[in-house]
């Protein structure tokens, strides 16, 4: 007998090496305003932005820039962005995003908001708030990821943060799944070093947490196996030449395999601590989910074992017979892929203070975490921490 599942993803998925070229075709289906979230100002200077606009403007679209984002979106970035909308809203809008996640949450959120009559995107957080859920649909989105990483092009939530307080929630709806993904593995060549190698292990703790995880479905599952092959060998290299082409494709495709997965499946331990990190110590998403992935790792490895050596098998071509032995072997590969990136191996690296761990754990509880393949509570995640120090 096999399991029951829903499964949710974008209606429209377009791939590959320079397609951004088919944007106005794609962008006429959706309506015929678009109001452009835009993610770095690379895009901007090297006439990326520029491009786009011309090809909406030329199959008809009037286009507006909405904002330019290069920090992870907070409450009011939602807030201050909605209310430039304000009296603009007529028929045809719909929301294009060009760049990381940031810009894509970024336009989820205000393709979520600006429909309602209720402006404060703080109501409409999971766990905060008001708890109100969107009544109206949102607007459409055209969703264009540039970074190869967080896989936000397809999924229902936008993650969205406050600082005071501190917290880290999703503004989650099923009818935030952009309408249509444009992915462009082109548009990556620009990322630099750094953020490669972050969002690129953050495609890959997606890749393994949603694959392990207790809620687990099995189309997730197998876009995992396909991802991981993709980004394991590929992340370093894109890394070290950012033109090179292979690598970049098969980051992006990795990234957008682990975005569907972890829209249906959920995550684990590294991204419920990593939001905490984000939310506590302004720690970038990708670099808290790179360095807690070897920990979470080795925490699940018992109850995982079996998917663990799965993964390991399709992933790494690891043969054997024996789960225990392609489990370890498939966390020691992990362990060194995060040595050769340069990824911290203590969160005292990072800056973190051993005071900071209460609040820490306190934070690190939420959607990831329950969804952990297995239970931990407070003293154990305190003590997990310790020993990061
Ligand atoms: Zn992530």
């Amino acid at each position: 007998m096999l399991a029951p599942f829903d499964f949710y993803s974008p209606s429209r998925i377009v791939f590959g090496w320079g397609r951004r070229s088919e944007v106005g075709e794609l962008a006429k289906s959706l309506g015929s305003i678009a109001w452009i979230v835009v993610g770095s100002r690379t895009l901007e200077q090297n006439g990326v932005i520029t491009g786009v606009r011309r090809l909406l403007e030329s199959a008809g679209v009037r286009t507006h820039v909405l904002t330019t984002i290069t920090h992870e979106p907070s409450t009011h970035d939602v807030d201050d962005t909605v209310a430039q909308l304000e009296g603009l809203r007529s028929e045809g809008n719909f929301l294009l995003a060009i760049g990381g996640g940031s810009a894509i949450d970024l336009a989820k959120a205000v393709a979520g908001i600006v429909t309602q009559r209720d402006w404060s995107v703080w109501n409409y957080l999971e766990g905060v708030g008001r708890g109100l859920k969107l009544e109206i649909d949102p607007w459409p989105i055209l969703a264009m990821p540039t970074t190869g990483g967080t896989g936000t092009e397809a999924t229902k939530n936008a993650v969205i943060s406050s600082y005071d307080p501190p917290f880290k929630k999703s503004l989650r709806d099923a009818r935030l799944v952009p309408r249509i993904v444009l992915v462009d593995p082109e548009l990556s060549v620009s990322v630099p070093p750094a953020t490669t190698a972050w969002t690129g292990m953050d495609a890959i703790t997606q890749l393994i947490e949603a694959y392990i995880t207790k809620k687990a479905t099995p189309p997730a599952q197998a876009l995992c196996l396909e991802g991981l092959r993709l980004a394991l060998p590929a992340v370093e290299r894109a890394v070290q030449d950012g033109r090179d082409r292979m690598a970049r494709e098969a980051m992006a495709q990795a990234a957008l395999y682990s975005g569907m997965a972890l829209a249906n499946s959920g995550l684990g331990l590294a991204h419920g601590v990593a939001a905490a990190l984000g939310v506590h110590c302004r720690i970038a998403h990708g670099l808290a989910c790179a360095v807690m992935l070897p920990a979470a790792l080795q925490v699940n490895r018992e109850v995982a074992q079996g998917p663990l050596a799965r993964l390991a098998r399709y992933a790494l071509d690891i043969r054997t017979d024996d789960d225990a032995q392609a489990a370890t072997m498939l966390i020691a590969h992990v362990v060194e892929l995060c040595r050769r990136l340069n990824v911290p191996q203590s969160l005292a690296e990072l800056g973190v203070r051993r005071e900071q761990l209460p609040e820490l754990v306190a934070g690190s509880h939420g959607n990831s975490l329950s969804g952990n393949p297995r239970p931990i509570d407070d003293a154990e995640l305190t003590q997990i921490l310790e020993r990061m120090l």
